[in-house]
């Protein structure tokens, strides 16, 4: 063995007596001592102590077989060309003298034929090929004597005359073809747990190029368009979105603590300030919050800040960035992009973010249902409330159980309960509440825009209850009864929301976006008497029901920007220790200013037609905010928390 294989070597075993033998640095490895994450079917260590008790390899690998072509590139062009793949044994077949070897890679899969005729050595070697095991091959592209239609490289196959096994595979835990057809033959927990076999599959492999493709297309139009991305601290101070901060404490100033941006709304402020007028950034933001299925902890924008801007301006840049990316991504032409208002919306939808590729619009029928005798309508009405209505396509086939049950599921809005009936043949009602709405059901049904087989669903309260209830039921019947026509978009502009929200619970102005949105200038003076009334330069772009961006033109006068915290309740004191270096800078010479934030993730989501935010991230979280392969969150020594003066409570 030559020296350089000598050095291979000892290298090898240097690695392994720090990395991979937990038996030599006990405290080395943090086995998980938190139940969440207690998932695993076999403990890191049950492999990494065999593997660190086997012994080193016999031969090193001083030049591997090194790939002439990726594993989907091979056609009937290249038959009689020499060729060397390299790549994961997909599947492996035992026919009498022959072996094929399926071999792939994230470009695709090619087949390998092992004949005794080419030597004995190889073909013995291949006979022990296992799944994902990590292969070289080379040989001599032939004709297949049967096509695969199934696969692009199924015109040819390479009859191997060299092989090498580059790297065995312990028994693979899941297999990348098992979940290929995201069919839940695997359990998410045991994807997220061999996160790396589980990237291996096509379908993960297009999904995450894809959000590379987005981010470089995203980055080179926000340059084109001459911003400049700046990166901002992850180590920072609590900003104002709203939502729990993660914290982190600091050791050389010791009982102080970072807080991980939620954004870096304020820092892009500053950085108007700071005279570049064109920012953006790709940035990772955090936000400790209860997850549902499309939150992440941690995840991903596209924030942007322009000075000496209005509204059009922001809106121009983010259009620009939709289109070009509906174009390279779809090849598709993004049309004109609508502007509806936030009253608008949410008087005909029930929602601020509705789907639009589908109608059951919202109509206000308090005076049909006036001259009803029902007592649920006339209190309501009385009450000072408003009936309301929707007409749901295909839903009179439920059944009395599925309408009792929507019954229920819609008190989680504030609605009392849901009354509904069903159009049939001849323009006539049946069930449910017909028999109330009989006298002025031709009225009802024409105003509704009814038909034969639909299901009308009302509601009786106050207009926000009302909206609210209706808004969500439709995009739920929408979903079940796939409503939407999935190969359109729908893309508009949601504006003029209200600046302040009243907060019962609490009795209480709240920001609707955040606190340094502008008020119109014009309505400046109601401030002082009629807040409510006032609305915002905040917008929202939404894509099939999905609030992708949010953003405002913000507030750039230091005593406008003290007046919105003395109404949000926000004390001198408070304003100052959280944001005083921002008033601080706007009194420095702060240009107008406005910007947005586009949720990555959730628009490779829909670019990707997932619903899983997981599958979009290449390390997610679980719903418990767990990374199951890196077994994060976990317990710190000791001597860490001393360190950072830090003493646990006792469980
Ligand atoms: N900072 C806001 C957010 O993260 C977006 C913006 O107003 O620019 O939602």
């Amino acid at each position: 063995m030559s020296v350089l294989a000598i050095g291979v070597i000892v290298h090898c075993g240097a690695h392994m007596s720090t990395d991979y033998a937990p038996h030599r640095t006990p405290g080395h490895i943090h086995l998980p001592d938190r139940r969440a994450i207690l998932l695993h079917s076999k403990p890191v260590a049950s492999v990494l102590l065999p593997l660190a008790r086997s012994p080193l390899p016999a031969r090193t690998i001083l030049a591997m077989l090194k790939r002439t072509h990726t594993c989907g590139k091979l056609r009937a062009d290249n038959v009689g060309k020499t060729v060397t793949l390299n790549g994961w044994v997909d599947s492996y077949r035992h026919h009498g003298r022959l072996i094929f070897i399926d071999v792939r890679d994230h470009t695709g899969i090619t087949q390998l034929v092992f004949d005794p005729d080419q030597g004995r050595e190889i073909h013995d070697l291949a006979a022990t090929y296992r799944r994902e095991d990590v292969i070289a091959a080379q040989g001599k592209v032939v004709k297949r004597q049967s096509v695969n239609e199934k696969i692009p490289t199924g015109e040819i196959e390479i009859v191997v005359g060299k092989t090498e096994r580059l790297n065995k595979c312990a028994k693979p835990p899941i297999l990348p073809d098992e979940a290929r057809d995201d069919t839940g033959a695997v359990s998410e927990d045991t994807r997220l747990r061999y996160r790396y076999i589980d990237l291996r599959r096509p379908r993960m492999q297009q999904i995450i190029r894809t959000r590379h493709k987005v981010t470089q297309t995203i980055r080179n139009t926000m340059t084109a368009m001459g911003f400049c991305e700046i990166e901002t601290p992850v180590l920072c101070k609590s900003t104002p979105e709203g939502a729990r901060d993660f914290l982190v404490p600091c050791r050389l100033m010791p009982r102080t603590f970072y807080a991980l941006p939620q954004s870096p709304q304020i820092l892009k402020q500053i950085l108007m300030m700071a005279g570049f007028d064109r920012y953006f950034q790709i940035v990772k933001c955090f936000r400790d919050e209860n997850l549902r299925f499309d939150r992440q902890p941690e995840f991903t924008q596209l924030d942007v800040e322009m000075a000496f801007v209005e509204q059009d301006d922001v809106f121009a840049a983010f259009e620009q960035v939709i289109r070009t990316v509906w174009k390279e991504l779809l090849s598709l032409e993004v049309g004109a992009i609508p502007r509806l208002t936030y009253e608008e919306v949410t008087n005909t939808y029930g929602s601020d973010k509705p789907d639009l590729r589908y109608g059951v619009k919202l109509f206000d029928v308090t005076a049909i249902a006036k001259k009803c005798d029902f007592r649920v309508f006339t209190s309501a009405i009385e009450g000072g409330g408003v009936i309301k209505a929707i007409a749901v396509p295909g839903a009179a086939s439920f059944s009395r159980k599925q309408t009792d049950a929507l019954g229920e599921w819609v008190k989680q809005f504030g609605a009392g309960g849901l009354p509904t009936t069903k159009v049939i043949a001849g323009g006539k009602l049946e069930g449910g509440i017909a028999k109330f709405v009989d006298g002025v059901s031709p009225e009802l049904i024409a105003t509704l825009g009814a038909g034969e087989g639909d299901l009308l669903c009302f509601a009786a309260d106050k207009i926000d209850v009302a909206n609210r209830v209706l808004g969500e039921l439709r995009r739920k019947l929408a979903g079940e009864l796939k409503l939407a026509d999935e190969s359109k978009w729908s893309m508009f502009w949601v504006v003029d929301f209200p600046l302040f929200l009243w907060n019962e619970e609490d009795q209480r102005w709240d920001s609707a976006h955040h606190p340094f949105c502008a008020p119109r200038p014009e309505q400046l003076h109601l401030l002082d008497t009629d807040p409510h009334k006032i609305t915002a330069q905040t917008y929202d772009f939404i894509i099939n029901g999905h609030e992708m961006v949010s953003g405002s033109i913000r507030i750039h006068q230091p005593e406008v920007q003290q007046k919105i915290f003395q109404l949000l309740n926000i004390s001198d004191e408070e304003a100052k220790d959280r944001f005083g270096f921002l008033i601080e800078a706007m009194s420095y010479g702060c240009p107008p200013l406005g910007g947005f934030a586009l949720g990555l993730d959730r628009l490779i989501m829909l670019l990707c037609r997932t619903d899983n935010i997981r599958d979009v991230i290449a390390f997610p979280k679980t719903q418990t905010g767990a990374d199951l392969m890196m077994q994060a969150p976990a317990s710190v020594d000791q001597k860490q928390l001393d360190e950072l003066g830090l003493r646990l409570k006792p469980e």
